[in-house]
């Protein structure tokens, strides 16, 4: 039996287990995926657990995605370049650890049909999502990414620690710049948690949403929002409400855990059930 899962803290939340589980029962993998709630002193002895107990992999979720980087064999390089790993794959006795928040963003997009290559990008954020999304984008053949934060030098640090690697141009602001940023921009990547659910309450996700000037945008951009609790967020919302393409963050979760799954069983995951599982779960 393959065992997976994910160390978060918490995780009671996750809808990892339902989007794994049903990908293995219908390629009659022989699988269990379970929830590990880590306290962030015992992340250490979590990642070794993975080797010394066999497991095949496990996902990594806020808040350990940095603290489990020094106890893996072996890190992907993009992984390394962003900072952050949210997928653990044993080979062996070696422990790698991969980012596919970047590459899962991408696809998503390119699901949606949303051009890339050559594309304008302003990223909302600078947090672990934001750097996925600059080096994700970035590799996809974007042409230049504005990442705007409301502390400047979180994005001055995000742009120092990735520029050297990417060809596309990636400048840091704050939102002060958003609204210059926007006039040129065909595609904003709206990854603060501003959105989310329960971390701001209604009024701070609306006038969040309210603060953006969307109006700047020109008509043939697109906004994602990486959050996807609830699916349509404030921001998604005002954006479709000025006739912008949107796109909802379930997309990103769905092939994060594709290219996860790819990574651990060797099988090619059955994205419409994985994408049925997450969508019939009740938050
Ligand atoms: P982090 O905590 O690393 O970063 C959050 C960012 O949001 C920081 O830059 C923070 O700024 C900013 N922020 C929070 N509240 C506000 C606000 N009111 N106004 C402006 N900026 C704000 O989180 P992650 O980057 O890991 O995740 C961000 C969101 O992306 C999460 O809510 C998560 O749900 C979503 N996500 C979705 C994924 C998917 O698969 N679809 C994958 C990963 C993440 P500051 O530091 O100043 O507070």
């Amino acid at each position: 039996m393959l065992v997976l899962g994910i160390l978060g803290h918490p995780v009671a939340h996750s809808k990892s287990p339902a989007m794994h589980g049903a990908a293995a029962r219908a390629l009659g993998i022989d699988a269990v995926y379970h929830r590990f709630d880590v306290l962030p002193e015992f992340v250490g002895d979590a990642v070794r657990g993975v080797r010394a107990l066999g497991l095949a992999g496990v996902n990594v979720t806020v808040p350990h995605k940095e603290a489990v980087m020094p106890f893996l064999d072996r890190i992907d390089d993009d992984a390394r370049l962003i900072g952050a790993v949210n997928t653990i794959v044993r080979e062996g006795t070696t422990l790698v650890g991969a980012n596919t928040d970047a590459p899962g963003l991408v696809r998503s997009l390119e699901e949606a049909s949303v051009p890339l290559d050559g594309a304008v990008v302003t990223v909302i954020g600078a947090g672990g999502a934001a750097r996925a999304a600059v080096v994700g984008l970035a590799r996809a053949g974007a042409r230049e990414v504005n990442v705007l934060a409301r502390r400047a030098e979180q994005a001055d640090t995000l742009v120092r620690d990735v520029q050297g690697a990417l060809s596309a141009r990636v400048v840091a602001g704050d939102f002060g710049a958003l609204e210059a940023a926007f006039a040129g921009t065909t595609l904003v990547v709206q990854s603060t948690s501003a959105t989310l659910h329960g971390a701001a309450d209604s009024a701070g996700a609306e006038a969040f949403a309210a603060s953006l000037p969307l109006g700047s945008l020109p008509a043939h951009a697109t906004v994602i929002d990486l959050v996807y609790k609830p699916l349509e967020t404030t921001v998604l919302r005002a954006a479709r409400e000025r006739g912008l393409r949107t796109v909802d963050g379930l997309g990103m979760l769905l092939h994060q855990g594709a290219i996860a799954f790819h990574r651990w069983t060797g099988r090619e995951p059955p994205i419409d059930v994985m994408r049925a599982a997450l969508e019939t779960q009740r938050d």
